[in-house]
């Protein structure tokens, strides 16, 4: 019994979801679209992907495993989604068990019409929702917190479907983006502090929902602006309409956007993701007096800081290791086993660049220290003469609950071993952090007045903005293991 309710602990990462959403109304194209969309959002999800569709009577959805380009890459798939409006969303791979049910967008019948849903984020209340709706007597399907909203809004008494949403949201707590579609509406809805994105896009006569705004540049859509924090926006007859059901509140986006999620050509708040990298690892030289021949990136992550720092310190910028582009994030991969042999099938070292050189190390972010471990060893291993690694962002000390996958406590190298610790353990020569304050800085904020935007930044500080409501009794290990079971079928 023990054994269980410690493997299914609560922040079991099987519970968490991460992702991209995209959707798309009155278009004679809305799946292939998506499709596309889908694929430029690739790197938020590579679990699976799904789409589902509207075609004026049906509802049609296809869901797969593995990538959008392999899978809604022909005619005859896209055949299979026909209508004007549709939906779509890519799945992160977690590390427990897999099952296509888990894969989005889904789907229910409720009094008030079909609707399908896509969910990008991970709610803190969720299993306790969860339970309670089973006490009450539903029934889930799958493993995912976001079948616990489509049950609130299909229990909602309200009748018409947006103020069934609102009930919805206003029961569930966390950081989360969802794109929504009913016969007639396309509706997005961003979480209250904004902690997870979503943008709307405009093509000829349609509006387009997206996690990021790379997914509009693929389709020739205009950037029109971000959904707020705590908004509902809703595209009915062409329309565009927006509700804001929750008391205001100043907007906290998770920094790890700016960080690490976002494609580099993204914009987050008027600025490109990568301009924020290059700023990151700017701040990061002017922060540091290490001497050295020059500056190698960790592909592709650490590219626009190590260019920052590169030209912050006028040190030669070069290319010391070498990506195979057919393999997926590191991360991504389920075991810590097969995640350090997933650094050696994604990177090897150049050797022409690095022999007998002293090395910066660029990367954006030291997570469990998988990466820069095995990466500081390869440069050696090649005749690299010193590797001096620089972090363009600060020590990750506490998990995430809301939809970055950074794991426990425990796994976070940062909150329990020292910098000199950590430098020891990964065989560096030196290490070196950006400070939080340098973060900011390279977000055009000085910390230090009173006036900057606080972002959702606890995987640094603690601060979480909204509160971790579950938690697990002895009594609701069965149910856990039981979903655990489903998740594995
Ligand atoms: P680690 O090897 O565990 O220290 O992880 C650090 C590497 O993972 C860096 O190269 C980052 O670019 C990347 N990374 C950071 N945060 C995440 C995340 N939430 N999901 C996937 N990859 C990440």
């Amino acid at each position: 019994m023990m054994k269980l309710k410690k493997k299914f602990k609560i922040y079991d990462p099987k519970i968490k979801e991460e992702c991209a959403v995209f959707g798309i109304s009155n278009s004679n194209d809305a799946s292939t679209l998506t499709a596309l969309g889908l694929h430029a959002l690739q790197h938020r999800g590579q679990e699976g992907c799904g789409i589902v569709s509207y075609d004026g009577e049906k509802y049609h959805s296809e869901k797969r495993f593995g990538l959008v380009g392999d899978n809604f890459n022909d005619e005859k798939v896209i055949k299979k989604l026909p209508g004007k409006h549709a939906i779509g969303h890519n799945r992160y791979s977690t590390t427990g068990g897999t099952a296509l049910r888990n894969v989005q967008p889904f789907f229910a019948d409720t009094n008030a019409g079909g609707i399908g849903v896509a969910h990008n984020g991970n709610l803190t209340n969720a299993i306790t929702l969860r339970n309670k709706l089973v006490q009450e007597g539903a029934i889930f399907y799958t493993t995912s917190d976001t079948e616990t909203i489509v049950q609130l809004i299909a229990k909602s008494k309200r009748v018409k479907t947006i103020d069934k949403i609102i009930d919805a949201i206003f029961q569930i707590q966390g950081g989360y983006a969802l794109v929504m579609m009913t016969q007639n509406t396309l509706i997005g809805v961003r979480d209250p502090y904004g902690i997870r994105p979503l943008v709307i896009g405009k093509l000829k006569n349609s509006y387009v929902l997206a996690s990021e705004t790379c997914a509009f540049d693929i389709i020739g859509a205009k950037f029109v602006r971000e959904v707020e924090n705590g908004e509902i926006v809703y595209i009915e007859n062409n329309e565009l309409k927006s509700v804001k059901p929750f008391p205001p509140r100043k907007i906290r986006p998770c920094v790890f956007e700016y960080i690490y999620f976002s494609r580099p050509d993204s914009i987050l708040n008027g600025k490109t993701a990568y301009e924020y990298r290059k700023n990151f690892g700017a701040q990061l030289a002017k922060e540091d007096d290490i001497k050295a021949d020059l500056v190698v990136p960790v592909p592709d992550s650490g590219n626009a800081a190590a260019l920052g720092y590169a030209e912050e310190k006028r040190l030669k910028f070069d290319l010391g290791l070498i990506r195979n582009h057919y393999v997926g994030r590191t991360f991504i991969e389920p075991s810590q086993q097969i995640r350090s042999l997933g650094v050696k099938l994604k990177l090897n070292p150049n050797i022409s660049v690095i022999k007998n050189k002293k090395i910066i190390l660029v990367d954006d972010s030291l997570v469990r220290g998988t990466t820069s471990s095995k990466i500081v060893k390869m440069l050696y291993d090649a005749g690299a003469k010193e590797v001096h690694v620089r972090i363009a962002s600060p020590e990750i000390k506490f998990p995430d609950f809301y939809g970055v996958d950074t794991p426990t406590k425990k796994e976070l190298m940062a909150a329990n071993k020292s910098t000199d610790e950590i430098c020891e353990f990964i065989k560096a020569k030196s290490l070196k952090f950006l400070s939080l304050n340098g973060l900011y800085l390279g977000m055009g904020f000085d910390k230090r007045n009173n006036n900057y935007p606080q972002l959702t930044d606890h995987h640094f500080t603690g601060e979480y903005p909204v509160k971790i409501i579950d938690e697990l009794g002895e009594d609701k290990v069965t149910q856990l293991s039981l979903l655990s079971t489903a998740s594995n079928n």
